[in-house]
């Protein structure tokens, strides 16, 4: 059987940290199954490479960046093989385009394509270890891509759909998905298991334990995915193991359904933006002539809002990540203003947003009002809203995040799951 591991920057964070994760693929292959490990960066190496490059260009240009950004893993790949092979463990490493993780041309957020499993499974019918880095892939002119930050999960599990994988074990600096970031709230509580469905809002509302894109490819091809400690006893059997963590599932169990809170977690998201475009003709084809050149531009929009019309005019705002805030405001008072000739186009830089989210919500009546029930006593204002089926979010001033998390957390009693 075949394990797909994946270690985050912490777990690979030194030498040591290294030579514990060759020990836990030692005792995974004595198991008698089948290695394939990807590996992020050492902690703070990408965030290094990043801020060399904003150094000489205040906006990095795209492609040269994914050439720095991706060396972090390269440097990984090559030590933790060492550390393989010093344990007497036949083991090679792989850079994304030796293995071929082919991708699409958006440099910094590349979307992958497809996987060339051919050169992996050779090694692996010979009893070797294969090492892949991370992060990275190339494009179909060969030109270096990056997945996006946290991007390793998603190589990960592209890898275990491609090669079919038991299990994709994703090993992190905490042991599994918890209720909420368990740095922010001490008495955050782990799931065992979590809903797919469940695991992608939380992910797509800055839960950043699993990057969104890697959730999407678990779901689309039902990658049996566990959230891990690596910071455990690399020698502990897996099985043993495996009980921790949190399982990511794909059918909800109807049993444990009934006996779960209606909310799973809280998830929030800090460093966004709000942009409100005042007085526009409200007419067909608007929201287009605003969003379309901002999609142009590879900046992903969330939260959107438009106000009911008056006298032929009407509003609308949106969030974005506050990283694309300049650029945004940018492209729509240069290129979108003059052609629309809305009245104003402001902004917040200092907004955050805060999620609940539980399959519960399909079931029970009642979660949102207790939820901005919750806020309004303690004053938070809410600025906007915006809902899916298992999701309410809501966009409140920055530096109420952590009461407003905790006061949820603590309303919907998910310290005591
Ligand atoms: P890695 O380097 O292993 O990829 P990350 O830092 O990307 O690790 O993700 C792990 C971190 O995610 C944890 O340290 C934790 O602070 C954070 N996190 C945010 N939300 C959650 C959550 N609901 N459950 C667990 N961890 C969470
Ligand atoms: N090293 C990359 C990052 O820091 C990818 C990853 O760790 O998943 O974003
Ligand atoms: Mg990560």
């Amino acid at each position: 059987m075949l394990i797909v591991q994946k270690y985050g920057g912490t777990s690979v964070g030194t030498i040591d940290r290294m030579r514990a994760v060759a020990r836990r693929c030692l005792a995974t292959q004595r198991q008698g199954h089948d290695v394939v490990v990807i590996v992020s960066a050492m902690s703070g190496e990408t965030n290094r490479l990043l801020a060399l490059a904003a150094e000489i260009q205040a906006h990095p240009d795209p492609r040269e960046l994914d050439v720095i950004g991706s060396t972090g893993e390269q440097v990984t790949v090559a030590l933790l093989t060492m550390a393989l092979l010093e344990l007497g463990v036949k083991a090679r490493s792989y850079t994304g385009w030796q293995v071929k993780v082919l991708t699409d041309s958006a440099f910094t957020r590349a979307r992958i394509v497809s996987i060339d499993e051919e050169r992996i499974r050779a090694d692996l019918n010979d009893g070797t270890v294969v090492v892949v880095a991370g992060f990275q892939g190339i494009d179909g002119k060969g030109n270096i891509t990056t997945l996006g930050r946290g991007g390793s999960d998603t190589s990960a599990v592209a890898l275990a759909a491609a090669l079919k994988a038991e299990e994709c074990q994703i090993y992190t600096d905490v042991d599994g998905v918890y209720t909420t970031d368990p740095r922010l709230v001490p008495e955050a509580q782990r799931l065992h298991t979590i809903t797919f469905e469940e695991m992608l809002e939380m992910a797509g509302a800055g839960s950043k334990v699993l990057q969104i894109r890697s959730v999407e490819f678990a779901g689309k091809y039902k990658v049996p995915t566990r959230v891990l400690s690596s910071l455990t006893d690399p020698d502990l059997p897996v099985t043993e193991e495996a009980k921790a963590g949190t399982l990511i599932t794909f059918e909800e169990d109807p049993h444990m359904a009934m006996e779960k809170a209606v909310i799973s977690g809280v998830a929030f998201q800090r460093d966004e933006a709000k942009i409100t475009v005042k007085d526009v003709p409200d007419r067909p084809g608007i929201a287009y002539a605003i969003l379309g050149p901002i999609a142009d531009a590879h900046i992903d929009v969330d939260v959107i809002v438009q106000n009911v019309g008056h006298d032929g005019m009407t509003d609308m705002t949106f969030t974005v990540g506050r990283a694309d805030y300049a650029k945004a405001m940018k492209i729509l008072k240069d290129k979108v203003q003059p052609h629309i000739k809305c009245r104003e186009v402001s902004g917040d830089e200092r907004i955050a947003k805060v999620s609940i989210v539980g399959m519960g919500m399909r079931s029970h009546a009642g979660i949102a009002a207790q939820m901005f029930r919750t806020l309004a006593e303690e004053g938070i204002n809410i600025q906007m809203i915006s809902t899916s089926e298992i999701k309410i979010t809501v966009v409140i001033e920055e530096k109420y995040t952590e009461l407003a998390v905790r006061v949820l957390h603590k309303a919907f009693e998910l310290d005591q799951v």
